[in-house]
């Protein structure tokens, strides 16, 4: 862009240089001429006079040459020009400034020898003599007589060349003032034409390098500043378009980045093109790590590459289930997409991880409970089957036999309805179908009237029952479930308690703050004395069907259940439950619930 500037500036340098200096050529030229013709004129005008008035006698040489030279000699002093004579052969007769004797002969001189032709004859020589140019003007006397004399004069061309000389010096400073300042001029004018265009290049250039909101600054509605607009509007479009992309990125990003599948994209090299945030986790290397890479450069089980190398080679759907052990263990529902472009030429691979192992455990819990319930029902209706077969079969006669056979019916039968019962309580629990009715819960009074129920059975077993609550605390909560949950305690506690045992509850708050006692949660501390729960068997109390010992838990007519319907009713109020126990000790549940739902 600088060099065009400066050949722009160049050029025109040139051209006004030029012509400028034409203009003082043909000026000086036209002045010298007008000058030299204007002596001319003035040296025929004299010598028209001298003329008029000279005498022109013949004769012999010798005796012309001092009537000529003195004649010259006077002429010389009124019109201060050398004047000579020259015959018609050419021979000088008199010389204002020479001998005429010792010159040769002026035939041949160029003045003359126009003079003879056309009456006037003019030239311009360098005077060795002198040292200057001269200015010689001859005259033929009688224009009608070819032999007819000559009349010349010269005059020094000095004052002509002085003052060319001078116009010539002044037309110098002149010419380079002038050159000078079209210089200057030459230079913005180039700087005005090529700025706007460096302007247009750099913007060019800018967004080149992505940086679209960069714009020309139009100033002026030339073809210039059109192509600055133009390049404005391509700019706007880009950036315009630029953002589209960039949202729809996101937008893309956030959706791969959000979902709960993992999404790899191969190409048909076997290069990782893309990877998310999910299948990072499972995969348990970073996207920055595998993108651009061979997907074998995961590292991962030899089952996930085989899969996707079958998936290249075949380019057809491949479905497969793998566990996946690294980072975490896991069941993944592999599905390999094979991708196919526009032209429909094979693209790669597009494999999506769901993560079933949840999926599969509930699964598996499903079908482990159905076998629990129905092995659990099984043995109540087996006893009942097996003793009301024996009654029928009529093999007891004994009266006392058959009471106590058709007590254990009774009994099983007992047995079978709570099972139900709370196999029922407790589906409705899990799905929810019971909404809790929540309504503060004076803690003090409940908890009265929940042992109050319990007293009989506690005394039958002669175990004392404890209350220990703080009159006035309240907590909002499913008044009839609360009771379920604490029922559901002590009853454990009366049951997996010797005689003369002791079973407490305490009722206080929990997470107090301020000065004034404010308190979030109530803590219900339900302790016994009884058999405790060994360490190992603490972790999965509150599984469903899960008891210590089975014998000792269907003697006092457990179900296993009663602890995983607390849990989920305990949960439901947005608590917890802890449990502690030492064997022989004794056992201790604790209950934190908010007080505001
Ligand atoms: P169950 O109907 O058998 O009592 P639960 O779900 O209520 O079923 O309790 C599960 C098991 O936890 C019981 O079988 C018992 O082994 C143990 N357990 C529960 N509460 C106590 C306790 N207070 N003391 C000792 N063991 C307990």
């Amino acid at each position: 862009m600088n060099s065009f500037r400066t050949r722009l500036t160049v050029i025109m340098v040139a051209m006004v240089g030029i012509s400028v200096l034409a203009a003082g050529l043909f000026m000086a030229k036209t002045y010298k001429d007008n000058h030299i013709d204007a002596l001319q004129d003035n040296m025929i005008r004299e010598m028209n006079i001298i003329l008029r008035q000279m005498e022109w006698p013949q004769g012999e040489p010798e005796q012309l040459y001092d009537y000529y030279t003195a004649q010259a000699k006077e002429l010389k002093q009124v019109t201060d020009a050398r004047v000579t004579f020259v015959s018609g052969s050419g021979m000088v007769l008199g010389d204002s400034d020479h001998d005429p004797r010792t010159m040769d002969n002026h035939a041949s001189r160029k003045e003359v020898e126009e003079a003879s032709r056309e009456g006037i004859g003019r030239t311009i020589r360098y005077s060795d003599t002198l040292g200057e140019n001269l200015l010689y003007v001859t005259k033929k006397v009688n224009p009608a007589d070819p032999q007819s004399a000559y009349i010349r004069l010269a005059l020094s061309l000095k004052t002509v060349d002085s003052s060319m000389w001078h116009i010539w010096t002044v037309l110098g400073i002149g010419l380079l003032l002038l050159f000078a300042a079209a210089a200057a001029v030459s230079y913005r004018l180039a700087r005005s034409l090529t700025r706007p265009l460096e302007q247009i290049t750099g913007v060019a250039k800018r967004i080149q390098n992505l940086d679209y909101h960069t714009r020309v600054e139009v100033r002026k509605q030339d073809e210039i500043g059109e192509l600055g607009q133009a390049i404005n509007a391509m700019a706007d479009s880009l950036q315009v378009q630029m953002e589209r992309i960039h949202q729809n990125e996101n937008q893309l990003e956030s959706v791969l980045d959000n979902m709960i599948n993992g999404i790899v994209m191969i190409d048909r090299s076997g290069q990782v093109v893309l990877l998310n945030r999910f299948a990072e986790e499972v995969l348990g290397i970073t996207a920055q790590k595998l993108v651009g890479r061979h997907y074998s450069e995961a590292k991962q089980q030899y089952e996930l590459s085989q899969i996707i190398q079958d998936g290249l080679e075949r380019k057809e759907h491949l479905r497969e289930e793998i566990t996946f052990y690294f980072p975490e263990e896991r069941l993944l529902d592999l599905n390999l997409v094979p991708i196919f472009e526009d032209d429909q030429q094979f693209g790669g691979v597009l494999l999506v991880l769901q993560d079933v192992s949840a999926i599969r455990r509930l699964e598996r819990m499903r079908s482990e409970f159905v076998a629990n319930v129905s092995h659990e029902l099984k043995t109540p209706i087996a006893a009942v089957k097996g003793f009301a077969e024996t009654l029928l079969g009529g093999a007891v006669k004994d009266e006392e036999t058959t009471r106590s056979f058709l007590q254990i019916i009774f009994d099983e039968s007992e047995r079978l309805n709570r099972l139900i019962g709370d196999i029922l309580e407790l589906s409705k629990i899990e799905s929810r179908r019971v909404p809790l009715q929540f309504s503060p819960v004076d803690m003090y009074s409940f908890t009265k009237k929940t042992l109050e129920l319990l007293s009989a059975e506690a005394s039958r077993k002669h175990i004392t029952l404890e209350m220990n609550a703080e009159p006035g605390l309240y907590v909002e909560a499913d008044e009839d479930r609360l009771r379920q949950i604490v029922m559901n305690l002590l009853g454990n506690g009366i049951n997996y308690t010797p005689e003369g045992g002791k079973v407490s509850i305490k009722v206080g708050p929990a997470g107090t703050h301020g000065s004034d006692g404010d308190y979030d949660f109530v803590r219900l501390t339900i302790s016994d004395t009884g058999i405790g729960i060994p360490k190992k068997d603490l972790p999965r109390i509150f599984e469903r069907f899960y008891r210590v010992d089975k014998a000792r838990s269907r003697g006092s007519g457990g179900t296993g259940l009663g602890l995983s319907i607390v849990k989920h009713l305990v949960e439901l109020h947005n608590g917890t439950i802890a449990v502690e126990s030492e064997v022989g000790v004794g056992s201790t549940f604790i209950i934190e619930l908010p007080v505001l739902q």
